[in-house]
């Protein structure tokens, strides 16, 4: 340890630096009664001379100590030693978040869910107390030997949040993680703590923060009113189910949040199961194909709904009812049918079947009639007793399908959409038997084209925006059009959906001027 440090504050014999941080230096120490070790928090000489200081420090401080935890790093003991301020904490032998990012870049799926349910126990417990953390971002959370995660410096931010330091930005260091009311009120309440927990684990999940700018005040105006790319978007292996819940950690208003953390790490902890179940399914599908059973139609049915739309039927059927049946704790007759696969499978087989009498040429005889490709393959359907392709998912179109489909769950519609267009406009000139796969397009087309209209709706200024420029430049107003234009493209830069829109409108804008030139 170099001259500058000291060598002992309080009890402790201080034996190196742990780190450092805004607000002061983190030293490792030696109790020199009891030999404990302690991670010692050294508070800056300028933070303890404030006003009013050392009593929000006796408050906060007695306040934490109430807090116990096994994911919450316990305070020993805090003092005064030759007018520097000190606590000593549990010493966590291991490294923080930011290190373990730093290093891999990302934490696979699996962890962060472990790591998230883990800090959802401690925001629990502080919560409980009345206690919101306020500064929760992955260099406060420290993961131990076990790969079992800690959350420290509880209340610091309190402690330091009417501080001048804290007002004129010298001692918060990241505006990364901080949720939009505190940013515009410092108005904290525990859906905040949830916020900053879901920019946690968008982090990492994705290896960066949901915003990311130039200063601060960038990064707290995106937390106001940005749109970020979902994770998925980033990171396609990551369950559509851990997307959805870090997406609505995110969201602007804290009542569109988690009621609580509880409810939260429930919600966790599902997606293990539910991944499991799945891949329980599709591990099924393919012992079944390879061992030849699939000359029973029931069987068949279920390998092509699952590889062809994504979960198929039968993998949602069962897993949905399996997770509800599990959450409620519902130990009825009915779980105990539901939980077999082939209870499962037969009714799928009995819903198909009715679905091709329903249609067939013997059920309702008009349901093709204005539709050509559709009434073959009704009626093909009928004659080979099947409703999906024979064939193993091995050729080019059930590639491009599933690339289609994975542009869709990425949430790329448009590109999901032109795949399946060209795809489309391919086969309807093939003579081979394709119109199977024609049927499957149509309905996926129809899947996609309602997503995006329900995403237009959230659109609805900047297409109206689009309209006037095409208005003014349609009145010869070229400039104009293109100033409105120019403002968008500024404006929307980050979200690509609405770059596309404007991109669009711009080239077309370009086409017609290019045929009057
Ligand atoms: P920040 O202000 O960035 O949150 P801190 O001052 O709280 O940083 O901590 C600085 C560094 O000290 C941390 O990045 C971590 O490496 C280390 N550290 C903090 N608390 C502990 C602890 N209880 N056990 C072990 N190391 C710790």
């Amino acid at each position: 340890m170099g001259n500058e440090h000291p060598q002992k504050i309080g009890p402790y014999v201080l034996e190196g630096v742990l780190g450092s941080g805004g607000m002061g230096t983190v030293y490792l120490g030696r109790h020199e009664e009891t030999d404990l070790m302690a991670a010692v928090k050294i508070l800056s000489a300028a933070l303890a001379r404030e006003e009013g200081f050392v009593e929000r420090f006796a408050r906060e401080i007695n306040a934490m100590q109430q807090l116990k935890n096994p994911h919450i790093v316990e305070l020993f003991e805090s003092g005064v030693d030759n007018e520097i301020y000190y606590y000593a904490m549990e010493y966590v032998e291991g490294e923080t978040i930011t290190d373990r990012l730093q290093r891999n870049r990302r934490i696979p799926w699996e962890d962060v869910i472990h790591f998230s349910v883990q800090v959802c126990s401690a925001l629990k417990a502080a919560h409980n107390a009345g206690i919101i953390h306020r500064d929760l971002k992955p260099s406060n959370l420290l993961i131990d030997g076990d790969n079992n995660v800690k959350l420290t410096d509880f209340g610091v931010a309190q402690v330091f949040a009417a501080s001048k330091l804290t007002k004129t930005g010298g001692v918060i260091g990241t505006a990364s993680y901080m949720s939009p009311e505190q940013a515009v009120s410092q108005r904290t309440m525990k859906q905040s703590d949830l916020y900053s927990l879901g920019a946690v684990m968008y982090a990492m999940l994705t290896g960066r923060p949901p915003f990311v700018g130039r200063t601060n005040i960038d990064i707290i105006n995106k937390h106001k009113y940005g749109r970020f790319d979902r994770p998925r978007m980033i990171v396609p292996e990551i369950p559509h189910w851990l997307d959805e819940i870090v997406c609505k950690l995110l969201e602007k208003k804290p009542e569109d949040r988690y009621p609580d953390a509880y409810v939260l790490s429930l919600r966790l902890a599902e997606i293990p199961k539910k991944v499991a179940s799945i891949n329980r399914d599709e591990t099924k599908v393919v012992v079944s194909a390879e061992s030849g059973i699939d000359d029973t139609a029931s069987a068949t049915v279920v390998s092509n709904l699952d590889y062809h739309d994504g979960p198929g039927a039968a993998t949602i059927m069962r897993d949905l009812m399996q997770v509800e049946l599990e959450r409620q704790r519902i130990q009825s007759p009915v779980a105990k049918v539901f939980n077999n696969t082939w209870v499962l499978v037969l009714c799928l087989f009995l819903v198909v079947v009715g679905g091709v009498l329903w249609f067939g040429p013997n059920g309702r005889k008009d349901a093709g009639s204005n539709a050509p490709n559709e009434s073959k393959t009704a009626r093909r359907i009928t004659a080979h007793d099947r409703f999906w392709p024979q064939a193993a998912p091995t050729n080019e179109i059930d590639r491009f399908l599933l690339l289609a489909r994975e542009h869709r769950e990425m949430g790329d519609l448009t590109r999901a959409e032109q795949t399946l267009v060209a795809l489309k406009s391919i086969l309807l000139h093939d003579a081979a038997d394709q119109t199977v796969s024609l049927d499957l397009i149509g309905h996926l087309l129809a899947d996609i084209r309602k997503n995006q209209n329900a995403r237009l709706k959230d659109y609805e200024w900047l297409r109206s925006s689009i309209a006037r420029a095409q208005e003014l430049f349609d009145a010869n107003e070229h400039q104009k059009a293109k100033e409105i234009h120019d403002g968008l493209k500024e404006l929307y830069k980050d979200d690509p959906f609405a770059s596309e829109l404007i991109n669009n409108a711009i080239q077309s804008i370009d086409r017609k001027s290019d045929l009057t030139k």
